[in-house]
């Protein structure tokens, strides 16, 4: 069949980004040959509850017609121009306006990348650029956490902190600094209180910046819920914690919300569900769909002014890419956000989350289930050998892997990330979906040898 020789071509010919290239030579890809709404269909004709949304991101589910309308539109007007060099087009110009209007008020500039992991290398030259101009070169080192995931481009991959993407590259080729992450479950000392594990990696947070030299730090970037090293949620007041250091210490704060982003949290930013004010902020994703490649940087007027006195004094903004901001990229971003506006899909995320949250908590009583964890339409579900003393299972990562296919069995599709089930739903979905998902995620831990 068509399939058949289609696996083979792709064995033939494809080098996979997270694939085990030995493994995929013997086994071929999954080929997913259709999407509608929540659901995507493999060569086979089988179908699955898209349980990640993609990779984290297809809000609007997959077989959204305005944006594919939008796209033709925009490609037959205008199919391409750039914005170097005091250029411009109208969805550029739109999505702009549209970005600076619905994310917290104080950010004001935009300035577009193709990727997110782009994007954070732009947040890092911005970063440098504006301590140049500002006569402290000294101060460029960024704070991260061990398990952020902020992409995989040199810098970007340096901010990252999770091995599995330095290993081998010769990351961390920046300099920072990871602190630990701000996972309660896993890295509270024994008897610690929610409260105290916050105190101490504040605690921790304040003691680096003091060991390293404040006038070393230039900015410190999280996700304010971990995605891609496992979906973690932040102890209370950590945030709120983090920002009022960051301002005695006069560091930026960069808010990577490329998961985050549109709603995913129950909030329209992840920034407003933990109450803190970046200086930067860093969205992709979820901006279209991912229907097209896509990332927005927004700044403080603050960051945007020291950055536009030192374009004056070189005569330029030397930093851009082709096709950051392309113009059917931003045409599809501006129908994105319609349609998550008319249908109200924040408001769907919000309405959802006890249903769905509660829903996996209670896998809580499964032997293999240590945490379930989650805010919004985002959730992890952290399988152990032992839940007393919450050792992992072995080998490494096996057993979420496990799940994963259990659970692709099932008609579902989520992500294994070490030993996290990840979950990360459309926010179309309804109700009778999450029940859908729910009863194939419980089969699927049925099914796990124990
Ligand atoms: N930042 C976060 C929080 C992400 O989750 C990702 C991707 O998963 C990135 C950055 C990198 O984005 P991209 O894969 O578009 O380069």
């Amino acid at each position: 069949t068509r399939s058949n020789s289609l696996q083979e071509t792709d064995i033939a010919y494809q080098l996979h980004p997270y694939t085990n290239a030995r493994v995929h030579e013997k086994q071929g890809p999954m080929i997913i040959t259709k999407g509608d709404g929540c659901y995507v269909y493999d060569s086979e004709g089988k179908k699955y509850l898209e349980g990640l949304a993609g990779l984290w991101s297809v809000g609007v589910g997959f077989s959204q017609p305005r944006l594919v309308e939008a796209a033709a539109k925009q490609m037959a007007e205008l199919p391409y121009y750039q914005n170097f060099a005091h250029k411009a087009h109208a969805p550029g110009i739109l999505l702009s306006e549209k970005l600076v209007e619905i994310t917290p008020e104080h950010l004001t500039k935009v300035f577009y990348t193709n990727s997110g992991s782009e994007a954070n290398d732009t947040v890092v030259k911005f970063v440098w650029f504006m301590n140049n101009m500002l006569g402290r070169p000294e101060k460029k080192k960024f704070l991260s956490r061990n398990k952020a995931y902020h992409g995989i481009t040199v810098a970007s991959g340096s901010l990252t902190g999770l091995p599995g993407n330095q290993k081998g590259f010769d990351l961390p080729a920046i300099p920072v600094v990871h602190l630990t992450c701000p996972h309660y479950y896993r890295w509270a000392e024994d008897g610690e209180t929610e409260a105290e594990f916050t105190a101490r990696l504040l605690k921790e947070a304040e003691e680096t910046i003091l060991a390293e030299g404040p006038e070393t730090i230039a900015a410190f970037i999280g996700e304010p819920v971990m995605g891609a090293g496992g979906v973690m949620t932040p102890p209370e007041g950590y945030w709120p914690g983090i920002e009022a250091l960051c301002r005695k210490y006069d560091i930026l704060i960069v808010s990577d919300e490329v998961i985050n982003g549109f709603g995913r949290t129950g909030k329209p930013f992840g920034c407003e569900r933990y109450g803190f004010k970046p200086d930067i902020l860093v969205t992709s994703k979820q901006l279209t769909s991912s229907y097209m490649p896509l990332a927005a940087i927004l700044m403080t007027d603050e960051v945007y002014q020291v950055i536009a006195d030192y374009t004056e004094q070189l005569g330029t903004l030397g930093h851009g890419f082709t096709a950051g901001g392309n113009p059917v990229a931003c045409a599809v971003a501006l129908e994105n956000i319609k349609i998550i506006e008319e249908q109200d899909l924040m408001g769907n995320v919000a309405r959802l989350e006890d249903k769905f949250q509660s829903g996996l908590r209670k896998f809580s009583d499964h032997p293999m289930v240590g945490e379930v964890r989650g805010v919004g339409l985002i959730a992890g579900i952290e399988l152990v050998a032992d839940k007393a003393t919450k050792k992992s299972y072995e080998p490494a990562g096996y057993i979420a892997a496990t799940a994963s296919k259990l659970a692709a069995e099932q008609g579902l599709i989520v992500r294994n990330i070490y030993e996290t089930i990840g979950l990360c739903p459309p926010m179309i979905i309804d109700e009778a979906q999450i029940d859908e998902l729910l009863e194939k995620l419980g089969a699927a831990l049925e099914g796990l040898p124990t």
